[in-house]
């Protein structure tokens, strides 16, 4: 409830490279509004307009004004205040939290998408009810986010959960130093177990150049070196994992983005995590997401979830 004792709805919305998605929720989480249009690309005043334009359809659509909350490429760097690490490179260096706020005349809420992803499978998804969830993100890239008693767990720096970049742990020869990254480091997780990143593996291995669907597809039908392509993915994949479960051990892990979809996931990395952690026995849980792509939206708008 508002101050008037009117029920609170709030507004999500998920700042894309090439659209802006946007959704009003009722305080149970049902959907009162949604809407998507294009991003504009490479203009930051356009973007700004942009989102003013999509907080007053949905605000329409939904017949009250909402609390506000954005996911975002990148992240707000607390020491300036400017955007940061965002591929959506038009936001890089600008006071986006500042000059939204402004444009919209209230307070907003803004997180990382991988953030608002594990927020929103924690409210009320596929971890709904746990103490502690890591949210992953494996799509063109590999973001992470940690939520602790329903809070999202974002530190100092901004980048709680960010696990993308670390190198592939327990490293065998032949995956070290590993591919050159896009940050600049080799081996980082992101070049090895994103959906790009099993692409790339996959041809450097086979010489052949294929989307991980079709990797996917080929391995169902029983080609051994597709196979092969998903074994080692789930292997990178189970030690990265245990190297978040030693130092968070999360009750729940919760898989997004396109390789979300790739059920053997599910099956095989609570076995193959395992042998990599620091425990005696028991098994780390991984689910599939609830929400699936909006859960970016609806982790937006439940940055508004806790006063
Ligand atoms: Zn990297």
């Amino acid at each position: 409830m508002n101050a008037r004792g009117e029920p609170r709805v709030r507004l999500g919305v998920d700042l894309g490279g090439t659209k802006i998605a946007g959704v009003a929720l009722a305080p149970d989480g049902a959907v009162l509004a949604e809407h998507r249009i294009a991003a504009p690309r490479h203009d930051y005043a356009a973007t700004l307009r942009a989102i003013g334009e999509m907080v007053g359809k949905l605000e329409q659509g939904a017949g009250a004004r909402g609390t506000v909350g954005i996911g975002m490429p990148g992240s707000i760097s607390p020491a300036s205040g400017l955007v940061q690490n965002a591929n959506s490179t038009w936001l890089n260096s600008q006071p986006f939290a500042r000059d939204i706020e402004a444009h919209l005349g209230r307070p907003v809420r803004l997180a990382n998408d991988a953030n608002c992803f594990a927020l929103s499978e924690s409210v009320d998804g596929a971890a709904a009810g746990a103490p502690s969830v890591f949210g992953v993100i494996l799509g063109t890239g590999c973001g992470g986010g940690l939520v602790l008693d329903g809070r999202l767990v974002d530190g100092p720096l901004s980048i709680g959960g960010e696990w993308g970049h670390n190198p592939l742990p327990w490293a065998t020869g032949d995956e070290h130093p590993g591919p050159r990254c896009w940050c600049g480091r080799n081996g980082c997780m992101e070049t090895w177990v994103s959906g790009s990143g099993l692409e790339a593996d996959h041809a450097r291995v086979t010489g052949e150049k294929l989307a991980s669907e079709e990797i996917a597809t080929r391995a169902g039908r029983g080609d051994a070196q597709a196979r092969a392509s998903l074994d080692r993915h789930a292997s990178r994949l189970a030690r990265g994992l245990a190297h978040v479960v030693n130092i968070f051990d999360p009750h729940v892990i919760v898989l997004g983005g396109g390789l979300s979809q790739l059920a053997h996931l599910y099956a095989e990395l609570p076995g193959l995590i395992a042998p990599h952690v620091f425990a005696e026995r028991g098994l780390t849980t991984v689910r599939p997401p609830r929400w699936g792509d909006a859960s970016g939206v609806r982790g937006a708008a439940w940055l508004w979830e806790k006063p």
